[in-house]
């Protein structure tokens, strides 16, 4: 490690390289492929979750100002719930799969061997702070690997929380952290690694992957996009504006990756989904939504700023029908509700990642397939209907991570399904047991004895071999 003329130690290259190979030297020793170790370390996070729960709530609170019980519910409970499955489940997703043989090797056997990867990298982003760094992690443990975690620097708190406590809970020699921001990412990246798993954006995701391929290094993407939201006129549509609150506002006020980015519905149902997410928004929220508790603060003023020029590009500024409010001194912005914006405008060019939500209308519905597949393939997509053609239709026009029907952002605590992206949304998948499978290799096996020793594949390479 590099020292600074002000005595400050600088996490750089070089020391990135003496870390990559501590990790390469514990890996090589065996020592994270046992079960035992696997399942002490994921029983050491469970523990940890248990004795920290009010530090890591308040780290959030710190960084997001997140509310207690989305700390707890979306972040501890997920990261413990990933816990208890891969400790129920490890035995059996490491046991060797049978595989059929064929006539061709016969007589034979063969397996898929699951095999830990080796010395992994875990970059993470600001919005989940804790479960995007642990969610992760606990899947390279689970699969055996060496790993280090690279916290996002956007959220200072829990980065240090994580620092603190990982080594105390955790085998500090095969698990380390590494906090820091660009300049530690890229030292990191400049390493060899046998898996890459980064969360954040595309721009970063571009650097991950042409860092990665210097070493054909695999790699995990979870990225974002525009997540659409298509609401169809014969729906219950009070329950659909409270899960589109929930699924929007409700998670880190709008700073999720699945997070609702705009509504598109019909000319028609247009008033009526607007009255109603006034209604549920100030039964949540109140009628001063800047004032309350349950809401996410932005996370810094580079991202206020960013949220706030959305709003105030002309195209758009005279759009909204709902909130607008905001205060710089707090970053808070209140949720915002915006009509007939065109697709040109910025804000329907770029991820929201914020409280803003822009209505689309169409004259109908179906036309919202061409809209949505004008963009890039989002993360997730939504669609609120009772019409069974329509939810066919929209399952076979759309391609996204995952698709929810009738609600919003509950794909992501399913636990058999893959939680990922498709084109510029992401690649690869995790949660479950595809999370295990995310840092593991399958190895394929056959077992041969020295009986059954066909001649044909042997020269010399006569006709008559050719016929059998
Ligand atoms: P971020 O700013 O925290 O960046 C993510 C990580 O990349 C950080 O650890 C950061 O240090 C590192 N980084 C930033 N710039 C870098 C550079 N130039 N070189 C190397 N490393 C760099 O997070 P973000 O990107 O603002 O996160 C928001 C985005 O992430 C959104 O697009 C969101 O949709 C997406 N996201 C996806 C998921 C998912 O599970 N698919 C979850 C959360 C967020």
């Amino acid at each position: 490690m590099a020292t600074t003329e002000e005595g400050k130690t600088v996490f750089d290259v070089e020391a990135a390289n003496v870390l990559s190979k501590e990790l390469r030297d514990v890996f090589a020793s065996g020592k994270t492929r046992s079960y035992e170790w696997r399942i002490s370390q994921l029983k050491s996070i469970v523990k940890m979750c248990d004795e920290h729960e009010e530090d890591i709530a308040d780290a959030l609170r710190q960084d997001l100002s997140k509310p207690q019980l989305e700390s707890i519910v979306y972040e501890l409970t997920m990261v413990k719930n990933s816990c208890t499955l891969a400790i129920k489940e490890l035995k059996h997703w490491m046991m060797p799969e049978k595989a059929k043989t064929s006539l061709t090797t016969f007589p034979s056997s063969a397996e898929i061997m699951s095999e830990p990867l080796g010395a992994v990298l875990i970059i993470s982003a600001w919005n989940y702070p804790f479960l995007l760094s642990m969610d992760p992690l606990v899947a390279a443990i689970a699969a055996g690997n060496a790993m280090v975690l690279k916290p996002s620097e956007l959220a200072p708190a829990s980065s240090s929380l994580l620092a603190k406590l990982l080594p105390k809970y955790l085998d500090c020699c095969s698990i380390k952290v590494v906090e820091g921001a660009v300049s530690e990412t890229c030292a990191l990246l400049e390493q060899k690694w046998d898996k890459i798993f980064y969360t954040g954006n595309g721009r970063v995701g571009r650097i991950v992957m042409a860092a990665a391929a210097k070493y054909l290094t695999p790699v995990v993407l979870e990225l974002g996009g525009k997540s659409p939201v298509v609401v169809d006129s014969d729906i219950d549509i009070q329950v659909a504006t409270r899960r589109i609150i929930v699924g929007k506002w409700g998670c880190n006020n709008g700073q999720a990756c699945i997070s609702p980015d705009y509504i598109i519905t019909t000319k028609d149902c247009a008033e009526k989904l607007v009255d109603s997410l006034k209604k549920e928004l100030e039964a949540f929220y109140g009628k001063n939504p800047l004032e309350s508790k349950d809401l996410s603060r932005i996370v810094n003023s580079d991202h206020y700023a960013r949220l706030t020029n959305l709003l105030d590009e002309d195209k758009v500024s005279g759009k909204i029908v709902y909130g607008g409010e905001r205060n710089e001194a707090n970053l808070r912005i209140a949720p915002t509700i915006l009509l007939g914006v065109p697709q040109n405008s910025l804000i329907m060019k770029e991820e929201i990642f914020g409280p803003l939500l822009p209505i689309l209308t169409v004259s109908k519905i179906e036309d919202s397939f061409d809209i949505i597949n004008s963009g890039t393939k989002p993360l997730a997509a939504y669609l609120f209907t009772n019409n069974k053609k329509l939810k066919q239709q929209f399952l076979m026009s759309v391609s996204a991570g995952g698709v929810v029907i009738n609600d919003t952002a509950l794909h992501l605590t399913v636990h058999s399904l893959p939680f990922g992206g498709v084109g510029e949304s992401g690649m690869g998948s995790y949660h479950g047991k595809f999370s295990f499978d995310a840092f593991t290799h399958k190895k394929a096996v056959v077992y041969r004895s020295f009986v059954g020793d066909a001649s044909v594949r042997y020269p010399p390479y006569t006709r008559g071999k050719l016929r059998l």
